[in-house]
């Protein structure tokens, strides 16, 4: 009976101890919920009121603040819009962090990773970093997909037609076929385990002008992210990465450029509906020139050494935007059928191409076309 009661007792005990618990936690919770809806509340009426005033008003680092800024890096226009507390600081962090993949990814900086994969061609292994490890590895493995339609050892070829430069050139045949004897991404050698990276022939040269900007732009948000800013918009030479949505809660709308357009605000298809998400182009419009009354473009077929002449555009959208980058180059090489058939057998990926006739294509999953 002792025992039956002490159980009984204890079980009571329990029970009580169970409720108070309870009612501790449903206290807990509500307070909880009480002071996130106060502060997120206060987070976007202040965000909302900001956003009616010039960056320099804002004062303290605590408040939300929308901050925008615009920078040449990486040969290109960057952008960054970020709304939170102490979004300048951010912004600058997320430049910095920009800057500092330009050092290593650019052929122009002759201490950067690539140049001295490309000044080593025919020398021994260089050692890498292990993101210049990692986009080279991704590029490698894409133009294995491709079948070489995309080639990060291009470099020869880029070379030779000088786009970007200030006179730039048609080159002939016998050149081209010279430049393009040094084009193979198959012999690139990647050692993961040294994180080595060697081109076995003098001459070769990696241009990670494809993919290198993506990259950029992904890692950016990444840093206001750690920053703790709620919304941001990085625009990166056409490679835009959303992290998080607008300031009032709706997706950023993104509207693609008309690539024959009178400018950035002439736009074609769908407009993009975008949070945490990437949209890349690639066109023909943005390092060309016309001879003849021909166009000549910085997008070149890996097979002929020439520009690809069967598409004005690509635009993709994906999670991340290394790939966005990288794909609507490799998209926009492969041309409208095998570009969308390529498309069609990646997960998450989706994309639009405007044809050189000026037709509007889109792979299945493009947003507004299922
Ligand atoms: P943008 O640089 O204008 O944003 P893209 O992302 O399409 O455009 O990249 C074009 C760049 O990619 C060229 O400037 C060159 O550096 C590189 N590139 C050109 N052709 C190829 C190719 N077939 N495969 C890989 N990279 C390429
Ligand atoms: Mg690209």
């Amino acid at each position: 009976m002792k025992w039956e009661y002490g159980k009984r007792h204890r079980r009571t005990t329990i029970l009580r101890k169970r409720l108070l618990l309870g009612i501790f936690l449903v206290l807990v919770v509500f307070l909880a919920g009480y002071a996130v809806m106060q502060f997120g509340q206060r987070d976007l009426t202040l965000a909302l009121q900001r956003s009616s005033l010039k960056s320099q008003d804002v004062k303290t680092v605590e408040a939300p603040q929308d901050s925008s800024r615009s920078e040449f890096l990486m040969d290109t226009f960057v952008s960054i819009r970020a709304v939170g507390p102490n979004a300048e600081q951010a912004i600058q962090a997320a430049f910095d962090e920009m800057r500092r993949i330009e050092s290593l990814m650019s052929r122009h900086i002759s201490t950067s990773d690539v140049s001295r994969i490309n000044l080593g061609a025919g020398g021994s292994p260089v050692k890498v970093t292990r993101e210049t490890f990692y986009v080279i590895e991704e590029a490698v493995r894409c133009a294995g997909l491709t079948n070489g339609a995309f080639d990060i050892t291009i470099g020869p070829l880029m070379d030779l037609w000088g786009f970007g430069t200030s006179n730039p050139v048609i080159p002939g045949a016998e050149e081209i076929e010279q430049a393009r004897s040094l084009v193979g991404w198959e012999l690139v050698e990647l050692d993961s385990e040294n994180m080595t990276v060697r081109l076995p022939i003098q001459g070769m040269s990696i241009d990670l002008g494809g993919i290198a900007k993506g990259y950029a732009a992904e890692q950016g948000a990444q840093v206001l992210k750690e920053y703790g800013i709620p919304h941001a918009l990085i625009d990166a030479g056409g490679n835009i990465v959303a992290a998080g949505p607008r300031p009032d809660g709706e997706p950023w709308r993104i509207g693609i450029r008309n690539p024959r357009g009178e400018g950035v605000d002439d736009t074609i298809g769908p407009m993009l509906h975008v949070v945490n998400e990437a949209v890349a182009t690639s066109g023909d419009y943005e390092r060309f020139f016309i001879h003849d009354g021909k166009r000549y473009h910085h997008i070149l077929h890996p097979g002929t050494g020439m520009p690809v002449e069967t598409v004005s555009s690509v635009t993709v959208m994906a999670k991340d935007s290394l790939h966005a980058d990288m794909l609507s180059t490799a998209v926009f090489v492969l041309g409208p059928d095998e570009g969308m058939e390529f498309v069609e057998t990646l997960d998450g990926v989706s994309a639009m191409i405007v044809d050189t006739d000026g037709n509007t294509l889109f792979s299945k999953g493009f947003p507004g076309m299922d």
